[in-house]
């Protein structure tokens, strides 16, 4: 299956996507975007599928947005992850294509009315560098400091585990500089397993990326639904069954976890949240037969 359906969104326009859920209101907020090995973000698909979805630039990098969610609701400013963050040195933004010229996070924020004393919550799906880089904001003298200094941090413990004693083949993806500050502070909180952690935001645990994903399913009393897919789905074309990142540790049980989840998302109208899609903020899905494919959401 390959997925063609083209979704229009303008990135200047920062809530030409908003969603209104229950209490929440949610708002995806661009913080930048970066560029991925094409051939490591789709593990065994032949480049010459990927390449008509994600066309690759000339060192085989795919573009990828760097897109949180804001939820905000019942008093609380809530963020969905934090993206890649202002930190890195000039080798590593190249290495990267790493690019906040048009989007940064504290810009989206600002443009919301929000500082970043305004944020009460972080939700971190996982600790790779991409999602939980913008935790922390580094000084003119170089310190590593909380970028959100009242918001308290939820993390899976099981990934926080992981994240500190990461195998050979994704110690380049859990940086401790990321969130050793917010640890210093205490403002993380480790949390231990699925469950609805305020009302009508449920958090799910998948394990196939890497242990213990938390993604955030938003829910209101009359079924609208709002799921948030990090690195499960991180673009549409992961929505098709073997299109599953080299990245991912346990590629056989995300294999099981889109087989589970993709039938609910359908049948229950969810709309889906993608973090890393260069085109789409939210998607819904189409039943094609042999699978099902993006459509506007
Ligand atoms: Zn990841």
């Amino acid at each position: 299956m390959f997925n063609d359906a083209i979704i229009f969104y303008d990135h200047h326009s920062l809530f030409s996507s908003r969603v209104t859920i229950g209490p929440y209101t949610l708002t995806p907020l661009e913080t930048g975007s970066f560029a991925l090995d094409g051939g490591a973000m789709f593990g065994v698909v032949p480049k010459n599928l990927w390449n008509r979805s994600n066309p690759a630039d000339e060192q085989n990098r795919i573009d990828m947005a760097l897109r949180v969610l804001l939820i905000r609701g019942n008093g609380m400013n809530i963020l969905v992850d934090t993206g890649m963050g202002d930190k890195y040195d000039e080798k590593t933004r190249t290495i990267y294509k790493l690019d906040h010229s048009k989007r940064t996070l504290l810009n989206s924020l600002k443009e919301c009315g929000l500082e970043t004393e305004d944020i009460t919550h972080v939700i971190q799906t996982h600790l790779h560098f991409d999602h939980c880089g913008g935790l922390v904001t580094k000084t003119d003298s170089g310190e590593l400091v909380p970028t959100f200094p009242k918001a308290k941090v939820f993390v899976q413990k099981e990934n926080l585990k992981w994240a500190e004693h990461p195998t050979e083949k994704d110690r380049a993806s859990y940086l401790k500089q990321d969130w050793e500050a917010i640890v210093e502070h205490g403002m993380l909180e480790e949390l231990d397993g699925p469950g609805e952690i305020f009302p009508g935001i449920e958090l799910k645990i998948f394990n196939g990326h890497t242990r213990a994903q938390q993604l955030p399913l938003i829910s209101d009393r009359v079924g609208n639904r709002v799921f948030f897919c990090a690195d499960l789905f991180p673009t549409k074309a992961h929505l098709n069954l073997p299109w599953i990142m080299g990245y991912d540790n346990f590629p056989l049980t995300t294999l099981e976890e889109k087989r589970r989840v993709l039938p609910q998302v359908f049948e229950e109208h969810w709309t889906l949240f993608l973090e890393h899609d260069p085109v789409s903020p939210f998607v819904k899905l189409e039943d094609v037969g042999k699978g099902f494919r993006a459509v506007e959401g």
